[in-house]
């Protein structure tokens, strides 16, 4: 009968096209074409009517087991490819965690950063408190206050950076004592490091912009004894056990007596080389008694009391630490000489 062969040849069309569907929507267009309302399938039924009636039962009957047949196949093969879907999916979605992640330059502290982080940890184990002053500074705290002679050089404009008349960039550190001595009750032990500025012929050794550690201590029966004790200490926790210091009578207008200080050479051990220029000691900077115009000028009796006090270079130590040749390099932020250190 052709009608049945017709039957067999649709539902081998339906089965071939249900089972090769390729997705969800492949095969729900698939399905709709032969099982829906409108589908080649559900067209067949009509087609009873115009059959012999002893065809009718068992043609109707076929219709409806291919019906039957193809809606098995089409839910199974709908759920084949809902997992296939969602496999696909996560797995499109999937972080890959064997990747390499991104690196961050994080940079590093720069060397005076970490040299002036060093010296200050030494005075704060000394007993110092440490504390900052301004870089702009007035004329009186860095000079007046400490006792400088009307004609001294170092006030001259040629030496400094002045501002105006009352303000200049501060050529020392120790500016801040005239700030420092009335805030504080005796004894006292304070330090401060900063920037200094003073204007210089720059070369590899004299720069317009440095740093100085300064401190000063005020109690009763300080002498020069303690004051080189106190140095010492410093060198050997920056240098190691083996250097000496060595004081030099020097004048400075805020001390009384002052001295220069210096530190056997770090590098020949004293013997003499290029960096000490043979002489055996390294010049780090001045010191010595406070000076009694100060005390009194501060309200403090210098018959009861006495102090001293000290300044010293730092860009010094990281330059004999690091064989580092030019101080220019500390300021002039070139990251070919930062990124060695
Ligand atoms: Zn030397």
């Amino acid at each position: 009968m052709a009608e049945f062969a017709e039957l067999e040849l649709l539902l081998k069309e339906a089965t071939d096209r249900i089972k090769q569907a390729l997705h969800t929507e492949e095969l729900e267009a698939a399905i709709t074409g032969y099982l829906g309302r409108k589908g080649e399938l559900t067209g067949q039924l009509r087609k009873i009517a115009t059959l012999p009636k002893e065809q009718k039962k068992d043609f109707g009957q076929r219709v409806n087991q291919i019906k039957d047949t193809l809606t098995a196949l089409a839910e199974a093969r709908r759920e084949q490819l809902a997992e296939a879907e969602k496999a696909a999916r996560l797995q499109a979605e999937a972080v890959d965690v064997t990747l390499p992640g991104r690196l961050y330059r994080t940079g590093h502290t720069h060397i005076m950063f970490d040299t002036i982080f060093k010296v200050k940890e030494v005075f704060a184990g000394m007993g110092y408190e440490i504390v900052e002053g301004p870089e702009i500074e007035y004329y009186k705290y860095n000079f007046e206050v400490l006792n400088y002679p009307p004609e001294h050089p170092a006030m001259d404009e040629q030496m400094s950076f002045y501002i105006n008349d009352e303000r200049l960039l501060r050529t020392q550190t120790t500016a801040y004592q005239g700030r420092q001595i009335p805030l504080h009750t005796i004894p006292m032990k304070v330090c401060t490091v900063g920037k200094c500025y003073r204007r210089e012929n720059v070369d590899a050794t004299h720069g317009h912009t440095f740093h100085q550690v300064d401190c000063f201590c005020i109690d009763k029966g300080i002498s020069m004894a303690d004051l080189k004790g106190t140095l010492q200490e410093f060198a050997t926790q920056m240098f190691g056990q083996s250097v000496d210091v060595r004081f030099r009578p020097d004048f400075f207008p805020f001390v009384e007596p002052g001295a220069e200080i210096a530190i056997s050479c770090v590098l020949c051990g004293g013997k003499g080389c290029n960096v000490c220029k043979g002489s055996g000691w390294l010049e780090l900077g001045g010191a010595g008694m406070i000076h009694e115009n100060i005390l009194k000028s501060m309200d403090i009796d210098p018959n009861v009391y006495s102090g001293f006090a000290f300044g010293l270079g730092i860009e010094r130590t990281p330059m004999l630490q690091r064989g580092i040749k030019d101080l220019r390099l500390f300021t002039e932020n070139d990251l070919r000489f930062l990124r060695q250190l």
